[in-house]
């Protein structure tokens, strides 16, 4: 069995202002109750993530962070997306913790599962993934869609853990190889098995949004899902080789037939068919090239090696206050109020 570990839960949060009130102090329960139960260690914290929001939701973090000292949070400089978001807080929390949980701010996944998770770590596990066991209180189309979405992936060579969203605890030696992949379009569902290690799962119920709307409508989704596909895998070149070369087949059978046919002295057969195939071969040269395409867009902007995330504001002060030293609490706030003023 393992020693109690330092958690970070890592939330990333944008345009939240009407959920995380509710929310802040549900997480802050159940780390106090971890803290209790003697599953994680005291100096246990909980990172809110602000990816660029537009409204009050750093302000939220700010004052959540000055009123409990185990909360603590990190601005990006601009809306980066969810997954970027989730990657910000990890890396901040690898040098710092033993184990990370990852959650969405809006109360869907049980809280209550983390139990489970940290039993789990305990027991030897190094990745544990939350598997949703039902999704009854999603909409039918949000229900079908997301069903799509994985069975999408993974035909389309994509591993994904099927019904795991972005719930799951990874420690900190699963992340600081993780580090490694330096990939810039991130799908973190995909990548986090390619770091390998053992792993298990737990499963939980997914809840309705206690407030707030979804960022993550249709379009949303079919985005997040052609990001995963082409950033985890060359499948879609395949199926475009794969099609070229049915359809080469089939245009040499049609010249046979045609030679043939003049051969006879038979009447070619009217221009429709031809412009037919013409449409549909050129139909399917502009999918491929746009498939193409899209491999090489991402090429490009793998070698620009851009920053994945930029935190422009911090609650708190990595290298004066450090983490680990428990009874160091200082003057507390107006070291938090410097910051934030930044
Ligand atoms: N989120 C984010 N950046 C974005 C979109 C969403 O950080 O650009 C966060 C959001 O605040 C929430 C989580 O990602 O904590 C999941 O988003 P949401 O609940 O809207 O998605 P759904 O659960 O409906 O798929
Ligand atoms: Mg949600």
């Amino acid at each position: 069995m393992r020693a109690r570990p330092v958690l970070w839960i890592v939330i990333p949060c944008y345009n939240e202002e009407q959920v995380l009130p509710l929310t802040a102090p549900l997480f802050i329960r159940k780390l106090r109750q971890l803290e209790e139960d003697g599953r994680i260690s005291r100096r246990s914290r909980i990172l809110f993530v602000n990816d660029g929001s537009t409204d009050k939701t750093w302000e939220i973090i700010r004052k959540t962070a000055e009123e409990h000292e185990e909360c603590i949070g990190i601005c990006q400089s601009r809306n980066r997306g969810h997954q970027n978001a989730v990657l910000a807080g990890l890396m901040e929390a690898k040098d710092r913790c033993d184990i990370t949980i990852s959650i969405d701010c809006d109360g869907q996944d049980d809280l209550n599962a983390m139990d489970e998770m940290v039993d789990k770590y305990l027991a030897g596990a190094e990745v544990v993934y939350g598997v949703r066991s039902q999704r009854k209180t999603d909409t039918w189309f949000k229900r079908t869609t997301a069903q799509m979405f994985y069975r999408l992936m993974n035909m389309m060579g994509a591993e994904v853990v099927y019904n795991h969203a972005d719930y799951r605890l990874i420690s900190a030696k699963v992340l600081q190889h993780f580090a490694d992949f330096e990939e810039v379009n991130i799908f973190l569902r995909g990548m986090v098995p390619l770091v390998g290690f053992p792993s298990d799962t737990v499963y939980y119920e997914r809840n309705v949004r206690l407030a707030g709307e979804s960022h993550y409508p249709l379009r949303k989704m079919l985005a997040l899902a052609f990001n995963g596909i082409t950033s985890l895998s060359v499948k879609p070149i395949t199926l475009i080789t794969t099609f070229g070369i049915g359809f080469s087949i089939l245009g040499v059978i049609l010249m046979i037939w045609a030679i043939v046919q003049a051969c006879l002295g038979n009447t070619v057969a009217g221009w429709t068919s031809t412009v037919c195939i013409i449409c549909l071969l050129g139909g399917i040269q502009l999918i491929s090239l746009g498939v193409l395409g899209q491999y090489i867009g991402k090429t490009y902007l793998e070698t620009k090696r851009r920053p994945r995330y930029i935190i422009s504001a911090r609650t708190w002060e990595p290298e004066t206050r450090h983490w680990i030293e428990e009874n160091d609490t200082g003057n507390e706030s107006t070291e938090k109020e410097q910051i934030g003023n930044i």
